[in-house]
């Protein structure tokens, strides 16, 4: 009986401490205070692909590179630069098979969503950014799939996981550089029905923006009109402006 009671008591305290510092308490997010604010938030991105930008300009700007060739979507949002502690936390979630790691980063995305106000309309449906079906046999789980539906539920937008498919297994973008990404992926992608008018594209971390534009290149093949990315973080390094 005591050990009962003992055993509920600690799981409600290790519930209510923050799961990074396991010192404060935690708030809503399963943060606390100081490490949420210690955390690597973006605070200027481009308007356009996400890349965080180094200015103290606070209107809203493009990068260089969205000037010269836009990408295929309308706007990829993040709220994190990809280094510690949110690298560590996608990674336990991505290979640990400790999913649950996911819950407090959507959470943030979500709020990071809904901060930006009117500046992001939202999209009628949120897919994931889709895995390899043989990939999906080998991890048993699509983090983004997992991360997305609970965006969606969270936003109370509707959420599929089927209507863009991975058509071919292609190697590990990891290991490539963008020109060879660019080549690996395309046409890798497939709508399997007609999308709506808009689009949201989860995943957890945005590299060279190659997956999204493929995906956002497919969806737009298929009728979609606006894709919108979604990520918890965004792994460029800051691009430097005057
Ligand atoms: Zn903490
Ligand atoms: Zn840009």
């Amino acid at each position: 009986m005591i050990t009962q009671f003992k055993n509920k008591w600690l799981l409600f305290n290790q519930a209510s401490r923050c799961i990074l510092c396991e010192l404060n308490p935690a708030n809503a997010t399963q943060l606390c205070h100081s490490c949420l604010t210690d955390l690597p938030w973006i605070s200027h991105a481009c308007l356009r692909c996400g890349i965080p930008l180094n200015t103290r300009d606070p209107s809203p700007l493009m990068c260089p590179s969205c000037q010269k060739k836009p990408p295929p979507f309308e706007q990829a949002i993040a709220p994190f630069e990809y280094r510690f502690p949110v690298d560590q936390l996608i990674q336990l979630a991505k290979f640990s098979n400790q999913s649950h790691y996911l819950n407090p980063l959507a959470e943030l995305l979500c709020s990071h969503i809904l901060s930006l106000g009117i500046a992001t309309q939202m999209p009628e449906l949120i897919i994931p950014v889709p895995m390899h079906r043989k990939r999906l046999l080998e991890r048993q789980y699509n983090q983004a799939a997992l991360l997305g539906r609970q965006v969606a539920k969270k936003l109370h937008i509707p959420f599929n996981t089927k209507l863009v498919i991975k058509t071919s297994d292609t190697p590990h973008q990891a290991d490539l550089d963008r020109k060879a990404r660019q080549k690996n992926l395309r046409n890798s992608f497939q709508c399997s029905q007609k999308p709506p008018s808009s689009v949201a594209v989860i995943d957890d971390v945005m590299t060279t923006g190659t997956t999204a534009a493929e995906i956002s290149r497919a969806l737009k093949r298929a009728g979609c009109q606006k894709v919108y990315i979604w990520t918890i973080a965004h792994t460029a390094k800051q691009l430097h402006l005057r």
